[in-house]
């Protein structure tokens, strides 16, 4: 099958390579010149496990191309997937300009039938809008279909190679029978496919990050509960998860979720709800709480150091939004490290692949380190806010011996507080009980 795949991002890129490692011919287009050179020159843009190879083995095998000419790609295809960015408006809807202008452009360039595939995250009724101005660029038969994806960043690959579901929200038989036949050879175990309208395909997407992100403020919440009682949250969450009917996912606490998706699909679905006239109080709630909790981490150094960090060094172990990415939009760390700043602390960040990703927002106002220890060393206090593997069982004497107070914020709870102080650390968890003392 001939696929275009429009947009080379974390989504895209992993589709792209999916596809024409199942055996199809895929084109992958973008409107970023340098992201094209360098996947032309075999270079991966973004970090995420795995896809270099499957990447580089595609395009060795002629199945897999990078171009800037999107009208090219486009003629011939049977398939054309939409997998640009959705970001946030202002006003906290999603920002559609890139998917309609993209819509738009492979309108004009459509050659024959094709089904043009909303893989991107999108309000419900924007398959509706694409296929209005679909159907005034061209003269050719088409269809628009909803599709929308649920890797997750640092496990891509494998979940775009063995989804739990795919969705495919469509009532125009020839789509179906045209995606059918796409998505068979990932599902071919079980039948994973569900079939269902555009509306329903395009809200299932919000509310499956929706209920994952109400799960973490949930725990979140718990957490504030269990600091002010003594409970233990990690204990908390063990007996919670091993209820079947509750399951032990996404049950973790924290400093807040970040990321690409979470955050702004929630606001997002929150805008949908409101434009209908209706409002969702249980979401508005998750929001706010992740707010919140995205300032608990400089708010316990604050209280620890009696209100001011001037003259403080903070070390800050982990940027992504989580362990396996390099993405770092909306993480937590980043509003860590304004709140440090504002407090007048210096901060020294480390993290093993988002360093790069994180100064093209924080620019040169933190010092950053490759290494974990030579971060620490002079800290007045260090917080992990990412559970990267090398931050999970650091060598605790040689950090206890390397920072000048040894004050850790544990974001991710991922230490045990009786070994910390044991080793003479004040430790501060999230919802630890003592945490809050
Ligand atoms: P991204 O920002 O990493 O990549 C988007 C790409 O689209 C960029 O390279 C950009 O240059 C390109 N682009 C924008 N307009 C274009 C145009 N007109 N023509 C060609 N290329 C264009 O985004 P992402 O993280 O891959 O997310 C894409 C969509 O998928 C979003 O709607 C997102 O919500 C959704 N999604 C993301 C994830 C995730 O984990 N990142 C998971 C599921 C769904």
């Amino acid at each position: 099958m001939k696929i275009c795949v429009i947009g080379t991002g974390y989504v895209g890129l992993v589709a792209g390579a999916g596809f024409a490692d199942m055996g199809n011919d895929v084109t992958c287009c973008d409107i970023d010149g340098e992201k094209i050179a360098a996947l032309k020159r075999g270079q991966v843009p973004i970090y995420e496990p795995g896809l270099d190879k499957l990447i580089a083995h595609n395009a060795q095998e002629g199945r897999l191309a990078f171009t800037t000419e999107l009208g090219a790609a486009v003629a011939g295809a049977q398939v054309v997937v939409l997998a640009v960015g959705t970001p946030p408006a202002p006003d906290g809807s999603a920002d559609l300009s890139y998917i309609l202008q993209a819509a738009q452009t492979a309108a004009c360039a459509l050659s024959g039938w094709a089904v043009l595939v909303t893989k991107s995250t999108v309000p419900v009724g924007t398959g509706d809008r694409i296929e209005a101005i679909v159907r005034q660029h061209t003269r050719h038969e088409f269809a628009v279909a909803s599709n929308p994806e649920f890797l997750k960043e640092g496990d891509a690959v494998n979940d775009f190679m063995k989804p739990d579901r795919v969705i495919i929200g469509t009532s125009d038989p020839r789509a179906l029978q045209t995606l059918q036949a796409l998505y068979t050879p990932f599902t071919r175990s079980s039948d994973r496919i569900l079939v269902m309208d555009r509306r329903s395909a395009e809200l299932t997407k919000y509310a499956a990050n929706a209920m994952l992100a109400t799960r973490i403020s949930f725990m979140n919440e718990l957490a504030v509960l269990c600091d002010a009682v003594g409970a233990d949250i990690e204990l908390v969450r063990k007996g919670l998860g091993s209820d079947a009917r509750i399951g032990a996912k996404f049950l973790y606490a924290g400093a807040g979720f970040g990321g690409s998706c979470f955050p702004k699909d929630l606001r997002a679905v929150l805008n949908t709800a409101k434009q209908a006239g209706t409002r969702l109080e249980v979401l508005a709630a998750v929001e706010a709480v992740n707010q919140r909790q995205k300032h608990l981490l400089a708010e316990r150094l604050l209280k620890h150091f009696g209100g001011d960090l001037h003259g403080r060094k903070i070390a800050v172990w982990g940027l992504a939004f989580k362990p396996g990415t390099d993405d770092v939009r909306e993480a937590p760390a980043l509003v860590l490290i304004e709140d440090l700043l504002a407090a007048g602390a210096s901060v020294a960040a480390t993290d093993p692949v988002a360093i790069s990703a994180t100064r093209k927002i924080v620019g040169e106002r933190v010092q950053y380190h490759a290494s974990n220890y030579q971060c620490a060393t002079g800290a007045d206090a260090l917080a992990l806010v990412t559970e990267w593997h090398d931050y999970r069982r650091p060598n605790f004497e040689r950090l206890h011996d390397i920072m000048r107070t040894p004050v850790v914020v544990d974001g991710r709870n991922v230490w045990e507080p009786a070994v910390l102080r044991a080793a003479g650390f004040t430790y501060y968890g999230i919802g630890r009980g003592r945490g809050a003392e």
